[in-house]
């Protein structure tokens, strides 16, 4: 480099990759591309011995995350992506196209209906909304071209847990292929790969990720399918960020120990909630796994609670659109990630004024429970 010029040292005085120890954390591949010796060592890319070539395709970070997801779920393979969201749509589109049929709950996350009802009809793939504690309904709503059934393994806000081997029964039945968001259970709870699902999606802006700071996605399952998703990410660009995905697997890497607390705390304050008279009902989801039931609970404030005054009244419990975070937050779901569906669906489902979403995290139990019966008292 001494022999160059000032503008050419500029760009080029990093040193050579060196040969050194491994560093412990696993470094962040920031890069939108990886470089080549010679046109032969180009070619060894295509002819599949060097893994890396440009980050839409693939970047060690976001393969850690799709891989390490796969690894927990016990799928074949698996792929990150740039939210859940996008994890969702490739999913579908590994499955699903033009004249395609598809049949989901109707009690699923708001973006996931939106999704569904608006933009899966601009690919031609016509959704049919059932209600899935009436699988005789799912199965009398098969059409020829059905190509995929789809639902939350635990629901939103509602926390249903689904009844995963009899939907899986009826698909097999019907050869039909079977998609099922586990962000609410994790793999630490659930997974859905091992009763024969064919794709399971997270949103790891939640519980894998964990501290609130990634939005991020992933879906895994066999390795057919993997295959086709994974070449749909790349030509849709929704692939996800080296940085975003070293953040997540960095989350991943505590989702025991998190779940394991929150899940604790979640059962605590569930058990204290449904003793109380400003509390008309508490949603808790049981059997979910012998090691917990979830960190996420619902509750039904009774007629005479002010509900305004309640989120105003949380202290330390911050109002937030999200969860899965290490901090316990609450969020108001009418107004928030049910917003987008229709009164009357909504009104079937359960969604009313007085429901309230709390996401547990990981602070002292009895802090946790004071903080509520404080703002239920005062509300
Ligand atoms: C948040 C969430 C999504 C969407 O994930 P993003 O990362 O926000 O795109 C999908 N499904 C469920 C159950 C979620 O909670």
């Amino acid at each position: 480099m001494t022999e160059t010029n000032f503008n050419t040292k500029t760009v080029h005085f990093q040193t050579k990759e060196p040969a050194r120890n491994a560093s412990k954390a696993k470094p962040i591949y920031q890069t939108s591309a990886f470089v080549f010796t010679d046109l032969d060592d180009m070619e060894s890319f295509y002819e599949g011995e060097k893994e890396y070539l440009y980050s839409r395709y693939s970047n060690p970070n976001t393969d850690d995350l799709g891989k390490g997801i796969a690894l927990l779920e016990e799928a074949e393979d698996g792929v990150a992506t740039s939210s859940g969201m996008s994890a969702i749509l490739a999913g579908i589109l590994a499955v699903a196209g033009q004249g395609d049929h598809v049949i989901a709950s109707d009690d699923l996350y708001g973006g996931t209906y939106q999704l569904f009802a608006q933009e899966l009809l601009n690919f031609g793939i016509e959704v049919s909304f059932i209600s899935f504690e009436n699988l005789d309904a799912v199965t009398s709503s098969i059409k020829e071209k059905t190509k995929l059934i789809y639902t939350e393994s635990v629901t939103n806000p509602l926390l249903r847990v689904e009844n995963l081997e009899e939907v899986m029964k009826i698909a097999k039945e019907h050869g039909i292929k079977t998609m099922i968001d586990n962000t609410f259970a994790t793999p630490y709870l659930l997974q859905p790969c091992k009763l024969g699902v064919d794709l399971v999606v997270h949103s790891a802006t939640k519980y894998i990720g964990g501290h609130s700071d990634v939005t991020a996605g992933v879906l895994v399952g066999t390795q057919e399918l993997i295959n086709v998703a994974k070449s749909k990410v790349i030509t849709l660009g929704c692939n996800l960020s080296p940085f975003e995905a070293w953040l997540a697997c960095r989350g991943l890497k505590t989702l025991s120990v998190r779940m394991e607390r929150q899940s604790r705390n979640a059962q605590a304050l569930a058990d204290a909630l449904s003793s109380h008279e400003g509390v008309a009902r508490v949603y808790y989801p049981k059997f979910v796994s012998e090691k917990g039931n979830g960190a996420m609970v619902s509750i039904d404030l009774a007629e005479h609670v002010n509900v305004e005054t309640f989120f105003r009244s949380l202290g330390w419990v911050k109002i937030a659109p999200t969860l899965a975070g290490v901090e316990t937050t609450v969020s108001y779901p009418l107004r928030t990630s049910h917003r987008t569906i229709p009164e009357t669906l909504r009104n079937e489902l359960g969604i009313g004024k007085q429901l309230v979403r709390i996401s547990v995290g990981i602070e002292d139990q009895k802090d946790i429970i004071k903080a509520f019966m404080k703002a239920i008292e005062k509300a």
